[in-house]
């Protein structure tokens, strides 16, 4: 079985690639990684080009400055939730046409809601603007609401009657928790798109309340890939099909590269790592294909206090399905001289208990706080504070699970 898994045939598929190859090798800082790579007989050979991570993408850009050669380059900024910020570039339409031939959650029929937040360099509100537009649907641009406009606009969704919502999704998880507080029910509600993070589970539980016959449709990329696959209602919400354009590989330590297999495309995508990892399952769906589970950064453990390895994902798993609980995020503060200390930021539901943080730190005490961590320890390593909203990106709204400051 191939290596490099891709739908694209084979000719055209060698061809965008070996122009993607000569692009790079015309950037003098890169010349040498690229000068082994003579002939490029298969797609196999790919597997001796190197792979290319965020800082040399950056310099490809600096050097190449792509310009589409129809309509507008539209430049974007990827990261700056986790790493620095960097440009990337797309021509008009982001190359949603083949999105849509193979994911259709609109029809004409549809009143979507754009929930992505607009400007600021971000890509998904446009995204999806152009994904609306080739579905014909009415379109409403929310963009980035806050808290006390949140009752005003539920409002106004069920006065609209609106059929698709699609925003990132730790914003939308608390509109619709605020929808299920005040009884707000969208019956018309069909879809709930989402791309940007992981699912947030914590909408299976609002969404049924709200609106019972909502589903979720999800997209999966970067800014430098762009939309690498899609999922459906009937998908698992961490695997995803990807698209023809796209030749995904998976190395040895699980790490996914992508190489872009787009005519034209503007960003050099060769062998790109975005720092996820993968595995090639088969779907729920039944999709008779390979398709692509995303496990996400295996950065996800942590060293705390030299002795525990928290692992992030399973400790905010945790809280977050305790009563009461809305929302969750850890901070790590390193401090040389007091020792390192864990905040646990929870956003409580409305009708959460007055000790709700009493309550979590206890339970996870008694989860966590075996005799040999840190926290049995050093108890006052481990802090649980109640807070309005999380420490988030202000620019796409996204949470990071875990934020680590050092203090010295
Ligand atoms: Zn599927």
């Amino acid at each position: 079985m191939s290596g490099f898994h891709g739908a694209t045939p084979i000719a055209a598929a060698l061809n965008t690639v070996r122009e993607t190859l000569a692009r790079l090798r015309s950037v003098a800082e890169l010349a040498d990684r690229y000068a082994d790579i003579v002939a490029l007989d298969s797609l196999e050979d790919l597997i001796h080009a190197p792979v290319m991570r965020k800082d040399d993408m950056n310099v490809a850009l600096e050097c190449l400055k792509p310009k589409a050669s129809q309509g507008a380059t539209w430049t974007f900024q990827s990261g700056g939730t986790t790493g620095a910020p960097k440009l990337g570039y797309a021509p008009t339409g982001l190359y949603m046409a083949e999105v849509y031939d193979y994911w259709k959650p609109l029809g004409p029929d549809d009143v979507f809601v754009n929930g992505w937040g607009a400007g600021k360099l971000w890509g998904a509100h446009y995204l999806m603007g152009a994904y609306a537009d080739l579905a014909g649907c009415t379109g409403i641009g929310l963009g980035s609401i806050t808290r006390d406009e949140y009752d005003y606009w539920l409002e106004f969704f069920a006065d609209r009657r609106i059929t698709s919502i699609g925003g990132t999704p730790s914003v939308l998880r608390p509109i619709f928790g605020r929808a299920r507080e005040l009884g707000v029910k969208l019956p018309d509600l069909r879809s709930v798109l989402w791309l940007g993070e992981a699912w947030n589970p914590g909408l299976d539980e609002d969404l049924p309340a709200v609106a019972p016959d909502a589903r979720r449709w999800g997209l999966y990329g970067s800014t430098e890939t762009w939309v690498v696959g899609t999922n459906t209602p009937r998908c698992a919400a961490d695997t995803w099909h990807p698209l023809p354009s796209q030749l995904v590989h998976i190395g040895p330590d699980r790490m996914l590269d992508f190489t872009s297999l787009k005519p034209n495309g503007l960003n050099p995508v060769l062998r790109y790592q975005t720092g996820d990892a993968g595995e090639w399952v088969t779907c729920p769906c039944g999709g008779s294909d390979r398709a692509l589970r995303v496990l996400g950064r295996l950065d996800g453990e942590v060293k705390f206090r030299g002795v525990l390895f928290l692992n992030v994902d399973l400790l905010v798993r945790e809280v977050t399905g305790r009563p009461g609980v809305s929302q969750v995020q850890l901070v790590i503060t390193e401090d040389t001289i007091a020792g390192s200390t864990l905040e646990v930021l929870v956003v409580p539901t409305r009708d959460a208990a007055t000790d709700l943080t009493e309550r979590v730190r206890a339970h996870l005490l008694a989860t966590f706080g075996g005799p040999n961590t840190a926290f049995h320890r050093n108890p006052e390593a481990l802090v649980v504070r109640r807070v309005e909203e999380l420490i988030h990106n202000e620019r796409t709204g996204k949470v990071a699970t875990l934020i680590q400051r050092h203090r010295t």
